[in-house]
């Protein structure tokens, strides 16, 4: 018999890895499929930064690191946050790892005793509750619709906390919402955080970047730096400079936190690609117009997805503010037939008509924690987007 810790029995696989196997099934067998399911930008990373890994191979930079990171990459970290976050952090307060993911991961495996309580605030992106289970913590779901824009409110942190309160997660700009925290929004969080000493906040910021219109990316630690004794500020290079292959992400905060994460690291993936390292250092210090270029391109997109599905019946999609997915609502569907017969009784049988009936890959609401919804990535060509509003716009016609 196979020999599986208890634990497992908790952990979901992941939703976006999962339609990822369905739209190469169905592309295998020879259908053409509109990929909306997408977590990553859809450009190469670019030339310079591509260089700048090569070149560190080429130079022999091909052994272990330091645990933490190199000292150049943490240095250049540092002096990011620094620069672009107002976080002024010694670079022995950060930690290098495989990805933000991977920080993440670390940070609960660190910290969390069986049964401690995580608050995840619904939408959320699929691994944390994950992550939280897996190493014996509790994730406590705090839901916001859209009347809310999605964003937990002061009171329902409030209402949340309990004695075993670890953590509270926040991710702005929000996958899969694409929703921004505004400044009042975190002061009124972080006040409630001041209540509270025994709770610690990680802020995962990996969409810092990309905001849309009048939105600004606001960090709680810049509203309330007086936090930053128990903030875990969380980001990475995998959206910012489409670097997700390279697995780059970082974690800031107090020093015993990021001591004790770097353990965990040194006894389980040493240190972080070497290359992929030297090809950050050059990413966070090299030109930014890659990144002003990628935000244009998307906010271009952001539009034109909005505007094709709501001009579909029975979807109601809200501008996003940031990130680069749309969560729109398809609660108008609900209880209609499709022309096989089957009545689309939640999002799960909306997300399968879309794909089996037109090819349009999406994700369910369910698998971010709000039902009736769907996610669809705009990382993709604006004539993805076109065609895939097309079809969508064919497969509600189609039901009665
Ligand atoms: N945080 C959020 C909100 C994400 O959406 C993702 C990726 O999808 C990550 C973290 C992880 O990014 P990475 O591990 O590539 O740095």
């Amino acid at each position: 018999s196979l020999l599986l810790a208890e634990r497992l029995s908790t952990v979901k696989p992941s939703p976006s890895m999962a339609a990822k196997v369905r739209v190469d099934a169905l592309r295998a067998a020879g259908r053409r499929i509109i990929d909306f399911t997408i977590g990553e930008p859809d450009f190469p990373t670019p030339a310079h930064i591509v260089e700048a890994g090569a070149l560190a191979l080429a130079q022999g930079h091909t052994r272990y690191t330091a645990s933490a990171g190199t000292p150049a990459l943490r240095n250049a970290i540092a002096a990011k946050l620094a620069r672009e976050n107002g976080f002024v952090v010694p670079p022995s307060q950060v930690v290098v790892g495989c990805g933000a993911k991977h920080i993440i991961y670390n940070a609960f495996a660190a910290t969390l005793n069986e049964g401690d309580e995580v608050i995840v605030p619904a939408p959320y992106w699929v691994s944390y509750p994950d992550m939280v289970a897996i190493n014996g913590g509790k994730p406590v779901i705090v839901t916001a619709g859209a009347d809310a824009g999605f964003k937990m409110s002061a009171q329902a942190l409030a209402a949340a906390i309990t004695p075993r309160t670890r953590w509270v997660v926040l991710n702005t700009p929000n996958n899969p919402t694409g929703a921004v925290y505004s400044r009042s929004e975190l002061e009124a969080l972080c006040e409630v955080l001041r209540a509270h000493p025994h709770v610690w906040l990680l802020t995962d910021e990996i969409y810092e970047h990309f905001v849309y219109g009048g939105a600004r990316h606001v960090a709680p630690l810049d509203v309330a730096p007086d936090l930053a004794t128990r903030t875990l500020v969380v980001n990475g290079l995998s959206k910012t400079y489409a670097f997700t292959g390279w697995r780059i992400g970082f974690g800031a905060g107090p020093k015993p936190l990021i001591d004790a994460i770097t353990l965990l690291l040194s006894q389980s993936t040493s240190c972080a690609c070497s290359a992929s390292q030297a090809a950050a250092v050059a990413a966070l210090e090299g030109p930014q117009q890659c990144v002003s270029d990628a935000v244009v391109r998307f906010a271009e997109r952001r539009d034109r997805i909005v505007a094709g599905l709501n001009a579909i019946d029975d979807f109601s999609c809200t501008a996003p503010d940031g990130a680069f997915y749309v969560f729109p609502s398809v609660a108008g569907l609900l209880g209609r037939r499709t022309p096989a017969g089957d009545v689309l009784n939640n999002d799960v049988d909306v997300m399968r008509y879309l794909l089996e009936h037109v090819g349009v890959a999406t994700i369910d609401g369910a698998s971010y924690g709000l039902p009736s919804h769907l996610r669809l990535s705009f990382a993709t060509s604006l004539e993805e987007i076109d065609a895939g509003c097309l079809a969508i716009a064919n497969a509600v016609k189609d039901c009665t």
